[in-house]
């Protein structure tokens, strides 16, 4: 029930679908309600006197009654799966419209794994149990009611019987409902478990060969699947365990009822075909408990999927709410950015000094191109993510054009700021495709001219289909210092304001890098970020920052670095050489 309440928001538009179904249903279970009348009235009015010609008209009647009461229950599933369909289409759609929207912070949370099954099994769980639940929620308490009210009314004296059978079969369908709840949240976070090992494996899977790891990662996935096969089993367990029970259970109940009843037919309180439609009309009773059980793994099921997809369309886009605040302006001049005491932390709950920047204080003029030099891990990349709002600095601020990034419009602010991330992701699709992908109305001439600046002409010209070549899921098919040079060519063709590129020529060779960065002395009106571990990428910079564990520790022209930082000396000497002075 909790799932139907979860799901309600996107249901509501099919609840006529839903009503319609429901409806039909009822009408079938109140069809189903006459059939023990009719059979009592054949035995008691037909058999008993004799009279062949109402045992005919009476049985005919009943198949009609039957034949109709069908149609109304197929009628009803049939709208139960429209009114699915139509709902976890919708529901599907917003989910894979706010994966879209989670921020890097969410994604740090949610693994991809969790996030496909989500998308795919727990959606699928969920789809079922509506297409039931229009059929039986409804029907299970109508024809409970209904078959109550007739066995009160033919004879009072064996509703006793009835009155204990029914509280033992609901305690213990109550049991197994609470217990496998319990254990189908368990068992879901253990497919999703089972789900990032895998997937991490497949996608890993040069790095475990190359580690020669296939052992330990075979054993991690034999763990992760025993896990699972634990708790499914326990699940199916109970659920085996119930069933031989509740039919014991009802068959101990018609027994006494045929036992006190039948001393009271013989008594001449009750007549036979009562007795009989007092046993059918039992199984009116026993039937929607029987079959709530039935349904109670797949209610578990899909109650603990829904509320793993609410976990996700719950998963607030940390960052920015979409359109809303300032827009920045366009074709005015260039961008400056600043930081002002800047620092922030990965861990909601970390202290200051495990801050992965501290206390960041830089300003960056419009037009200027400025370097930002470190290590690996001394937080180049945390530093670049806050300018598009990637992450919020979790105290201090960033200002782009003077504004605040917080009070900026998340769309105006991600389109005035191209960047090449530190490890780009190709789609698969051509290399064309791929060079649009910001900007899908860029002319030939314009995404010929950004592959140009990046270096990617020559290669892609010499790829089988040029431009229209094929570059497959992830850039699998380049090497690393190509991809990196489409991935820059793609953010120069959408023509920011701002350029950061994190390390976007880590992967290419010395002699085309040099090539590469004359394209930023020709940039005049564009500010450029560049992050790189290797002095040489500084180089042509109209400022270089050092970074170091977080913290900025030495900042100015290659030239004042030179005389005045001993770091910088040193990472000239270790990459260069000796300094020529
Ligand atoms: P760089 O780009 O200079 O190599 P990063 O900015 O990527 O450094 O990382 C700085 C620090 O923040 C490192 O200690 C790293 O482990 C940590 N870090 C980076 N990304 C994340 C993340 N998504 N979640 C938690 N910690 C992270
Ligand atoms: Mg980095």
């Amino acid at each position: 029930m909790n799932a139907i309440r979860l799901i309600w928001p996107w249901a509501r538009p099919y609840w006529r679908f839903a009503a319609a179904g429901s409806l039909a249903s009822v009408v079938a279970v109140l069809i189903n309600l006459t059939i023990p009348l009719l059979t009592s009235r054949i035995i008691d009015e037909g058999i008993a006197a004799e009279d062949s010609s109402l045992v005919f008209s009476t049985a005919l009647l009943m198949i009609g009654l039957i034949i109709a009461g069908m149609a109304c229950s197929a009628i009803s599933s049939l709208l139960g799966v429209r009114f699915a369909f139509h709902t976890i289409t919708d529901l599907r759609r917003d989910l894979y419209g706010h994966v879209q929207t989670l921020s890097f912070g969410n994604l740090d949370r949610l693994t991809s794994g969790e996030i496909l099954t989500r998308l795919t099994s727990d959606v699928t769980k969920v789809t079922s149990l509506l297409s039931i639940a229009v059929s039986f929620v409804v029907q299970i308490p109508v024809s409970f009611v209904g078959a109550l009210v007739a066995i009160v009314l033919i004879d009072v004296s064996l509703v006793p019987i009835v009155f204990v059978m029914v509280p033992v079969i609901m305690i213990l369908v109550w049991y197994v409902i609470v217990r496998s709840n319990v254990l189908y949240d368990r068992l879901q976070g253990r497919l999703d478990r089972l789900n990032t090992v895998l997937q991490e494996n497949i996608q890993g899977a040069e790095v475990i060969k190359a580690f020669v790891r296939q052992d330990h990662e075979i054993e991690r996935f034999d763990v992760a699947a025993g896990d699972l096969a634990d708790d499914a089993t326990l699940v199916n367990q109970l659920v085996a365990a119930l069933f031989p029970t509740l039919i014991l259970l009802s068959s101990m109940g018609i027994a006494a009822v045929l036992w006190i009843g039948g001393g009271n037919v013989i008594d001449g309180d009750l007549s036979q075909g009562d007795l009989v439609a007092f046993i059918q009309f039992m199984a009116f009773i026993a039937m929607p408990m029987m079959f709530f059980a039935f349904l109670q793994p797949l209610l578990s099921a899909a109650g603990a999927s829904m509320k793993r997809i609410v976990e996700v369309t719950n998963e607030d886009a940390d960052v920015m709410v979409a359109e809303q605040g300032e827009s920045l302006p366009t074709g005015a001049g260039p961008l400056d950015i600043s930081f002002e005491n800047v620092y922030f932390h990965y861990r909601a709950d970390a202290e200051h000094a495990e801050c992965a920047i501290r206390g960041i204080d830089l300003h960056i003029p419009g037009g200027s191109t400025i370097a930002i030099l470190g290590a690996t891990g001394s937080g180049k990349s945390t530093l670049v993510n806050l300018i598009p709002r990637f992450y919020d600095a979790s105290y201090g601020t960033v200002r782009v054009g003077g504004k605040d990034v917080r009070d900026l419009n998340k769309s105006s602010l991600r389109r005035s700021i191209g960047i090449a991330l530190q490890e780009p992701y190709l789609f698969s699709g051509s290399v064309a495709d791929n060079l649009r992908f910001g900007r899908p109305d860029a002319t030939d001439d314009e995404i010929v001219a950004a592959a140009t600046a990046a270096q990617a002409h020559d290669f892609i010209t010499a790829m089988e289909s040029g431009y229209d070549s094929t570059i497959e899921q992830g850039g699998a098919n380049l090497s690393g210092g190509q991809r990196q040079r489409i991935a820059i060519a793609r953010t120069l063709v959408v023509d920011p304001k701002v350029l950061i590129f994190d390390d976007s020529t880590s992967a290419v060779d010395l002699e085309t890098e040099a090539k590469i960065q004359e394209i930023f002395d020709s940039l005049t009106d564009v500010t450029v970020i560049l992050v790189a571990q290797r002095i040489s990428t500084a180089l042509g910079a109209d400022a270089i920052v050092l970074l170091d564990d977080g913290e900025i520790v030495a900042q100015g022209t290659h030239a004042e670095l030179l005389l005045t930082s001993p770091i910088y000396q040193e990472i000239y000497r270790s990459q260069l050489g000796e300094p020529v002075s």
